[in-house]
């Protein structure tokens, strides 16, 4: 196995499916047999969700609400996302562990570095919700940070599009993947891979990144594996 413990960053709006609005217990369940497949193969898996699907706080404002308040109703939404994602796990025989950003004693445990690692040590999903529990941040970010704080061997991005590209492949059908690419360059041509908080936080800490579609069957087991034809690798 190329990694033995990874952060995987799932978007809140992959967790909609085609609805996109909620949550499509088939795409749980789908996720959930991807995760099972590389834990069964050693690898240790922590995941962080986001909340798109439910709230983000740059929507605040739309809605007549103060954007901190936003931001801490996106926070929240992702341990909705979160909880639905660790009953899925549960179902397919996993053991899990929810830690919160935000303290919640009787939903779950509050985020402990040296506990999550424990966890991963005892083959357990982690599950990060509540973001880092700071508003103007994102999930990306904290992926980009948690990833940092557990020593995990790379952020796996799983997205709808299956890598970085010269431009959007929805618009430009002449765009084309880049299977490897360096920080510096994603910097210089201005590419959009994650926040520039997220980004530059694995940028400095030397935290490759990789973007892939986690829609596809298989990808999650055969990027662990090391098949490197499969997203776009940023390091
Ligand atoms: N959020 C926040 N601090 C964090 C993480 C998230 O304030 O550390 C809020 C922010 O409003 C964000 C929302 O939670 O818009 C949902 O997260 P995100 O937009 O990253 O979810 P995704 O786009 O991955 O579904």
């Amino acid at each position: 196995m190329k990694y033995k413990r990874i952060l995987l960053k799932l978007s809140g709006e992959a967790l909609s499916g085609n609805k996109g609005y909620g949550i499509d217990p088939k795409i749980l369940m789908q996720y959930s047999g991807e995760i099972k497949r590389v834990m069964d193969a050693g690898t240790q898996v922590a995941i962080v969700i986001g909340g798109g699907n439910i709230f983000r706080g740059t929507d605040a404002a739309a809605a007549g609400i103060d954007r901190v308040q936003g931001d801490y109703m996106g926070m929240l939404a992702t341990v909705i996302n979160a909880m639905a994602l660790q009953g899925a796990l549960e179902k397919v025989g996993l053991f899990t562990r929810l830690m919160s950003g935000i303290k919640m004693e009787q939903v779950c445990e509050p985020f402990i570095r040296r506990r999550a690692v424990r966890h991963l040590e005892k083959g357990r999903v982690v599950i990060f919700g509540a973001g880092i529990g700071n508003p103007y941040f994102t999930t990306d970010s904290t992926a980009s940070l948690r990833a940092i704080e557990i020593e995990a061997d790379v952020v796996l991005k799983g997205t709808r599009v299956d890598g970085v590209y010269t431009a959007d492949p929805e618009k430009d059908p002449t765009a084309t993947r880049y299977t490897r690419i360096s920080f510096e360059e994603v910097y210089q041509m201005g590419l959009n891979v994650m926040d520039m908080t997220a980004f530059t936080l694995c940028k400095e800490n030397n935290l490759p990144i990789i973007v892939f579609d986690m829609n596809k069957a298989g990808n999650l087991y055969r990027l662990i594996q090391g098949d490197d034809d499969i997203g776009t690798l940023i390091s």
